[in-house]
């Protein structure tokens, strides 16, 4: 239990990383000085019951790209030596962190360190990259990366690249928005299994959703995605999808983002915590309370203002538990489902 009674959150996706490396973005050192600006730094994550989480690494597009969009309005894809450079930026952010911290954070490569520092009170840090942009297709960097600590890769985020092709956002559509796995996009799944790198299906397109499913023989996981049911965006996860979830033994994290909860999908933080609460009820409905988790993308989306930032998750814990979840269903939901799916995919 953390100082505000409820059990320690992992939580399974942020974007603390870009934030920090923006032009005004403090670097590490900023993580440790309590902020107003974004919605995770260190004080803030103890003051929230933050036990850790996955950190992503994301490139966003050059400035000085001519924005070209592919024919499905997507933006184009990046070059990858320029990828491959942002991200190694972003990664050694986060060791620093981890240097800067008196052992206080701590990056994680097992299971078994995951499960220590939650317990011991250290925040644990998962290195993620949001989208394989940075790789080649020898994947001579996906294992030098994983030397260096990767344990979680999204195969794209919202554009092509060498390996599959991400969705492109839309409200009342079809995530079916083109085409699946390339056949290096094949390899790279078959690699991460082989390495025990877990593999994030939020951000991929339909058709590579079902690729993912039908080659993998990890436990599916969604680490920021949303019930397409109540709030129909291509980003969310339709019934079957979430029924491929739950046959996978994997599992979905709740994004925080008011575009991806509300049912009319608008980018209004005047958004009450109960709409979290029932996509909750809807994820644990289709996939259990084995299979659902939070993926906040903290610091990369519009959050509501109930909940502000990360000191905002005891509000959300709180508000589940006056729905009717038990001290063991709020066990579940904020780190033991995560840390579950992470043992059985890293098997470590
Ligand atoms: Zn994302």
């Amino acid at each position: 239990m953390s100082r505000n009674a409820f059990p320690v959150v992992f939580d399974g996706h942020n974007d603390v990383l870009l934030r920090l490396g923006a032009p005004d973005g403090g670097g590490p050192d900023a993580f440790f000085e309590r902020g107003e600006k974004g919605h995770l730094d260190f004080p803030r994550a103890r003051e929230g019951g933050f036990g850790g989480g996955i950190f992503a690494v994301w490139i966003p597009s050059p400035k000085q790209q001519t924005p070209e969009p592919t024919p499905r309005g997507l933006p184009p894809a990046l070059d990858a030596a320029y990828a491959l450079r942002r991200s190694i930026s972003d990664a050694a952010r986060l060791f620093r962190i981890e240097d800067r911290s008196d052992g206080e954070f701590r990056v994680v490569h097992t299971a078994a360190e995951l499960q220590k520092y939650l317990e011991d009170g250290v925040m644990a840090a998962v290195l993620h990259m949001e989208g394989a942009d940075a790789l080649d297709t020898d994947l001579d960097a996906l294992h030098v990366l994983h030397r260096a600590g990767l344990r979680s890769l999204g195969l794209v985020w919202g554009r092509p690249n060498a390996f599959a092709e991400g969705v492109a956002v839309h409200f009342r559509r079809s995530p079916d928005t083109g085409p699946g796995l390339t056949e290096a996009g094949r390899k790279l799944v078959r690699a991460c299994n082989g390495l025990r790198i877990a593999i994030d299906v939020s951000h991929l397109n339909e058709r590579g959703f079902w690729d993912v499913a039908a080659l993998t023989d990890a436990p599916l996981v969604a680490s920021h995605s949303n019930a397409y049911a109540l709030c129909p965006s291509t980003r969310n996860l339709t019934d079957p999808q979430l029924e491929a979830i739950a046959a996978s033994d994997g599992m979905v994290g709740l994004n925080f983002a008011v575009n991806f909860l509300r049912e009319d999908a608008t980018r209004d933080s005047d958004t009450p915590l109960e709409v979290m609460v029932r996509h909750i009820d809807y994820l644990v409905e289709r996939v259990g309370i084995d299979g659902v988790g939070f993926g906040s993308d903290f610091d990369g989306v519009l959050i509501s203002r109930e909940m502000g930032d990360v000191t905002g998750l005891p509000k959300l814990m709180s508000a589940l538990r006056d729905r009717g979840y038990d001290d063991l269903a709020l066990r579940k939901l904020a780190h033991e489902n995560w840390l579950r799916v992470l043992r059985k995919t890293w098997a470590a």
